[in-house]
């Protein structure tokens, strides 16, 4: 039986902003030219131009392992949403099915590249997506190819004021104003959708602006509101762990845990803690292991049931509806979708 494998690549799974512009750009294509940086067998290396002024692209890892994470072979973002992996999984409840130790994996994907190429015999990547999953993930997705992201590196020798070449340089002539987490990132773990600085950041940004208006990074305007929401939890989360996690910002009125559980409201004395604490907030609040979203508190209704009443409609019934979703499906997945678009 013969495998059907990488070698018979025609075209590059590639998301749009790695292609470039123009879509019928000429492509180079060195066979087994490389090892492929998860699967490290053989691959099909495609090399372009996305552009003017851009630099040379070249695919990284190969077909199998792209598709078999619907990512992009250049840059490891999902093909559809343009997020990285670990955005998209944890959105969407997807658990990484690829074996991290190498003898596993390899094995694991000589079955996969099997299953792929067999009409019927496709890997199970049902998650159980909550809708609320679904609606960050359509929040965040890119809506247009970004291809700023192709130009050319920055001359290291301009930054230093020592180079040269003037107008022949091929580098870019600009100071840094990119982001020294995106260099730390690696490729493996964006693939596996691990430990990716870039991933962590995106999430709790969109958590910070998860409800219209209140935002984290842009305080209410009413500066009564002095209170932070808490979205995420379970019973694990105690009153106590919130007050460990906000009291270095400011003194504490009360903690507000509803009888469900899954929220809490944290009330400080002074508006000025509860700004400090959003912005900390930004980067993240984790709390034993689970990673809980944080808003601003809306404006404070009268009555004394006032605040159980606004964490009940906050929480809203995304969160905890738990609707079985329908299976996921990465259009990859579709053997006969792959690569046959585009000449
Ligand atoms: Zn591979
Ligand atoms: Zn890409
Ligand atoms: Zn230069």
């Amino acid at each position: 039986m013969s495998r059907v494998t990488d070698e018979d690549a025609e075209f590059p799974i590639l998301c749009e902003t790695c292609l470039g512009e123009n879509p019928y750009v000429r492509m180079s294509k060195e066979a087994r030219g490389k090892e492929c940086k998860i699967c490290s067998r053989a691959f099909t290396i495609f090399r372009w131009l996305p552009g003017r002024g851009m630099r040379y692209k070249k695919t990284e890892i190969c077909t199998t392992c792209a598709k078999l994470k619907n990512v992009c072979q250049t840059c490891i973002l999902d093909l559809e949403h343009g997020l990285p992996v670990q955005v998209r999984d944890s959105a969407l409840s997807i658990q990484d099915s690829v074996p991290k130790d190498e003898t596993n994996r390899r094995d694991y994907l000589e079955q996969m590249a099997g299953g792929l190429n067999t009409v019927g015999q496709q890997p199970d990547f049902s998650g159980r997506a909550q809708p609320a999953g679904r609606e960050m993930l359509k929040r965040m997705a890119r809506k247009e190819p970004y291809y700023k992201r192709n130009r050319a590196h920055i001359c290291s020798f301009f930054v230093k004021g020592i180079c040269n070449r003037g107008n022949e340089c091929p580098y870019r002539h600009e100071m840094p104003d990119g982001d020294p987490e995106l260099a730390k990132q690696n490729i493996v773990d964006r693939y596996h959708g691990n430990n990716d600085p870039v991933a962590r950041r995106m999430m709790a940004r969109s958590a910070a602006t998860a409800k219209p208006g209140s935002g984290l990074t842009q305080p209410p305007e009413d500066k009564s509101i002095t209170s932070l929401f808490v979205l995420g939890m379970d019973a694990s989360v105690t009153q106590d762990d919130l007050r460990a996690f906000f009291a270095p910002y400011g003194e504490i009125k009360s903690v507000v845990v509803p009888a469900k559980g899954n929220c809490a409201f944290v009330n400080f004395k002074h508006r000025k803690a509860a700004e400090a604490a959003a912005v900390a907030a930004l980067d993240g609040c984790v709390i034993k292991g689970r990673s809980l979203r944080v808003a601003w508190g809306k404006p404070k209704p009268k009555g004394p049931q006032s605040e159980l009443r606004q964490a009940k409609s906050a929480s809203g019934g995304g969160a905890s509806a738990g609707s079985l979703a329908n299976a996921e499906a990465y259009p990859s997945q579709d053997p006969t979708a792959l690569g046959a678009v585009r000449k």
